[in-house]
């Protein structure tokens, strides 16, 4: 099965699962996935000495987000290597436009490539409350990443993807999560706004079970 929508970006404040959602998404589609975080980790594990790394590694630690204009600079160079096989089918994006000036790079880079009536962004919408709920009860695997689905924690002892041990990550102490939730709001926010300008955007309840959320943005493809 092929979506319609080329390009599926998901966005929504931290523990709104879209992280889940991308996974999902992938399985069901067979697509591509570009992840935000992927790209910030892989770049701490290949270039640690490099400036912009190493501010950005900084800015993790403290619940901060990476530059805009230097996570736009990395995602253009993942871009490059996707193909146009790959936008055929369609690409998940998951985790960008997090600020004003990167949700602007972001758009620059997909107009180039297939046009912004191929592009769909899936804000998957929690109540703040529910997002520091979510955010101190979330487990993640320690060796893929992965967070668990709230459903199995404390029903399974290992990963279910990789079998790695699972563990609370280091950002998700209170303060952090405060600190997230405060970026979110100052700079996530009117970058959502200005991709609504757009009218990219497609709003979804995320305050239901996590498989009617992916029922309702599969109603979208
Ligand atoms: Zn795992």
């Amino acid at each position: 099965m092929i979506p319609k929508v080329k390009i599926i970006l998901l966005a929504g404040p931290p523990g709104s699962g879209k992280g889940t959602q991308a996974q999902m998404l992938k399985e069901k589609f067979g697509l591509e996935m570009i992840q935000a975080n992927r790209i910030v980790r892989e770049k701490f594990e290949t270039d640690p000495n490099d400036p912009e790394v190493i501010e950005s590694k900084k800015a993790y630690d403290e619940g901060r987000l990476t530059d805009g204009k230097v996570l736009g600079k990395w995602l253009m160079q993942k871009m490059e290597n996707v193909s146009k096989d790959v936008l055929n089918k369609g690409l998940i994006l998951e985790g960008f436009a997090r600020t004003p000036e990167e949700a602007t790079i972001t758009i620059q880079i997909l107009k180039e490539r297939t046009g912004l009536n191929q592009v769909r962004l899936f804000f998957i919408k929690i109540s703040p409350e529910e997002t520091l709920k979510r955010n101190l009860s979330r487990i993640i695997c320690e060796t893929c990443q992965k967070p668990i689905n709230p459903d199995l924690i404390g029903k399974v002892e290992k990963c279910p993807y990789c079998g790695g041990e699972l563990g609370k990550r280091a950002m998700d102490d209170k303060s952090v999560i405060e600190t997230r939730l405060k970026v979110y709001n100052n700079e996530t926010f009117p970058a959502i706004e200005y991709l609504k300008s757009l009218g990219i955007v497609i709003e979804i309840n995320g305050e239901q079970s996590i498989e009617k959320v992916f029922e309702d943005i599969v109603s979208y493809l």
